[in-house]
């Protein structure tokens, strides 16, 4: 694809020609994708938009492009509001190094850095300014965007992670609350809001909110395809089978693990790291200087895994995260899929691995069970549990069940465990029939309740303390049980819970039935469970592990060492410019280089992701690495 030539006289298409030659030009993209085209022309036209689009969906660019458009037509400067501020520099580094003119405004500049900031902007040289929430607010600020308004310099609003403005999401910000006040102030103004939270009560309150009640409401197809699904049984060492799947799947690349907590967030990460895998931990009670340099790294360096809670992860672009591992079962299907899809922005093959078992469905019962919360909320937060573990115990496609779960039909999709190794399942009835009626008579017996560990000793005829203490030799399920393992066991109990006809209660934990167990107990329920899944492996992505990466499948080995190559060099220029290494090229433009092997420079331009910008400033350099490494 060749650099389109800038445009010299206006023409009637302009206006939707010039979206598509900025794409290319400044991006280095050939094409649109999914409805970007539909949300750059309506925001270009001066209407709004509410973009709801998973996360790597390509959000960035459905305000940038219009943001440059605009402001080519005279229109002067959008705000992009960000509660990030950790992000807002990189991303200003990113629109810099493409040849846009942007800058941020946050708590992070000195005085005099931020009065340079608004002289820019006020001038109207400036395309983009990302701001801070609480920076928006201020009146001094409001004050500055009034001269701009005045003077017709103001051309878009762009409320990034607009989801924050509810109080139903998880990243409330009171701050957002305010931001109707913009168009309050400046109707004229086109407001794009933008999200990857898709479920309907925020989408209402982002609406009302934020005033956005005549705004185009764009949502894309939720679906990951690039991110393949594996949920395993946890066995006797979970992070034992982490470690396998690390080393066997994801040698030397970037992913995240996520823990419940921070105490086994430090722990694990120590153990990677004794293990020879570059892991850092990162959570809330850690020094947040060292905090800040985690995060850093993680962004900049090439291959790291972060060991972190869930305080980690909103916002980070990092495209290339190749997996991301769950150690604890994460709260309901919102969480896991928003942690999960950090994994894989730029496309390319990534996998989201969970290890889960008896004692995390315990768990995150009793976690509910003796929240402060009242009745109703831990009722609904019950129930999203649920959702979570059919996602677990389900014997066909994941993606179908994510999907359904968001309101989104689909088929079975090719790309998880379940599609690829469909597991095998044995008939559970008569042992789910066994363990109820081993809890019945517990409490029939001796009007107590036990645990699950108990349970099966007993269901298995295994004699402890605690047997010979209650007498529990003389149930007549005593060691009725013995022909399963205890695994097997604890995959009955599991599903049980899972299935809501066993709960559990209080601080041990204790077994109790729920009404539906009557019907599995009169045998009118069949109950099919998966064989322990432990054993089987889903196929790896990687057609040679190690070497070849998800990035790169496919490049033979001279074009292999181009890559490499060309990662050093991008190292180079990355540690130079003070930014991210995927800011200057992300994995899979310098991928596609090694695979082409330009020669020159037209060659060059015509690969994904290299704009007139970066093609000016690196195009000879980057001849040279391919020619000298060929
Ligand atoms: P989001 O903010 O929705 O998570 P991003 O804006 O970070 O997603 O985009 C995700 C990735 O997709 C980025 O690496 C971006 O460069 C790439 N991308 C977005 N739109 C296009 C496009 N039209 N063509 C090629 N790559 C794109
Ligand atoms: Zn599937």
């Amino acid at each position: 694809m060749p650099v389109p030539a800038p445009m010299s006289s206006p023409s009637p298409d302009r206006a939707q020609a010039l979206p598509l030659a900025i794409l290319q030009e400044v991006f280095g993209y050939a094409s649109f994708r999914g409805r970007q085209a539909e949300i750059v022309e309506q925001v270009c036209a001066g209407g709004d938009a509410l973009v709801l689009m998973p996360t790597g969906g390509g959000k960035s660019l459905c305000y940038q492009v219009p943001a440059i458009a605009r402001q080519r037509l005279g229109h002067g400067v959008t705000v992009v509001v960000s509660p990030l501020i950790a992000l807002m520099q990189d991303q200003v580094g990113a629109l810099e190094e493409a040849g846009v003119h942007a800058a941020f405004l946050n708590s992070t500049l000195s005085l005099e850095q931020a009065q340079h900031v608004e002289r820019e902007m006020l001038s109207g040289r400036l395309t983009l300014l990302y701001a801070a929430p609480e920076r928006v607010n201020t009146p001094r600020f409001l004050a500055q965007l009034q001269s701009l308004y005045e003077r017709g310099q103001l051309a878009l609003f762009a409320i990034d992670e607009a989801h924050c403005v509810s109080q139903w999401g998880h990243d409330f910000r009171s701050e957002y609350l305010s931001l109707s006040l913009l168009h309050e102030r400046f109707p004229e103004v086109p407001r794009i809001a933008l999200t990857a939270t898709a479920d309907e009560l925020t989408r209402a309150d982002m609406v009302e909110r934020l005033a956005l009640q005549d705004a185009r409401v764009f949502i894309s197809s939720f679906d990951r395809p690039n991110i393949r699904y594996l949920i395993v049984e946890k066995g006797a060492s979970p992070r034992d089978q982490l470690l396998r799947f690390i080393r066997d799947e994801h040698e030397d690349e970037a992913g995240v693990v996520y823990c419940q907590s921070r105490r086994k967030v430090d722990e694990t990460a120590e153990w990677l790291r004794s293990q020879g895998v570059n892991a850092l931990p990162y959570h809330a009670g850690m020094d947040a200087e060292l905090r800040k340099r985690h995060q850093d790294r993680f962004l900049r360096e090439d291959g790291l895994v972060m060991v972190a809670t869930v305080a980690f992860g909103m916002g980070i672009d990092k495209p290339d995260v190749r997996f991301v591992a769950h150690l604890d079962l994460p709260k309901n299907i919102e969480g896991y899929y928003q942690e999960t899809g950090r994994a894989g922005r730029d496309g390319a093959p990534a996998q989201a691995w969970m290890a889960y078992g008896l004692a995390d469905v315990v768990n995150q019962r009793r976690m509910i069970d003796e929240s402060p919360a009242d009745e109703s909320f831990k009722k609904a937060q019950r129930g999203k549990l649920d959702a979570l573990l059919a996602l677990a115990e389900a014997t066909d496609c994941r993606r179908q069940r994510l999907l359904a779960y968001f309101g989104e039909d689909s088929r079975p999709c090719g790309n998880c465990d379940n599609c690829l190794n469909p597991p095998a399942t044995w008939d559970g009835t008569e042992a789910a029939r066994m363990a109820l009626s081993c809890i019945y008579r517990f409490q029939q017996i001796s009007g107590l309740r036990f645990g699950a560990g108990h349970l099966i000793d007993v269901l298995r005829g295994k004699e402890t303390d605690k047997v010979r203490q209650y007498g529990h030799q003389s149930l007549s399920t005593w060691g009725i049980g013995s022909a399963l393992s205890e695994q097997q066991w604890r995959a009955v109990l599991r599903q049980l819970i899972a299935l809501g006809h066993v709960f559990t209660e209080g601080e041990y934990s204790t077994l109790a039935l729920a009404e539906s167990a009557r019907a599995v107990l009169r045998g009118e329920v069949r109950l099919l469970l998966r064989q322990p899944s432990d054993t089987r492996r889903a196929k790896s992505t990687r057609a040679s592990r190690g070497s070849a990466r998800a990035e790169a499948p496919d490049l033979d080995s001279a074009a292999l060492a181009r890559f490499e190559a060309l990662k050093a060099w991008r190292a180079e220029v990355a540690r130079e410019h003070g930014l991210p290494a995927y800011v200057i090229f992300q994995n899979v433009t310098l991928a596609e280089m090694a695979r082409q092997h330009p020669r020159d420079l037209d060659a060059l331009a015509g690969i994904s992701g290299v704009g007139a910008k970066k093609l000016e400033a690196y195009g000879r350099e980057i001849l040279r690495v391919l020619d000298t490494d060929a």
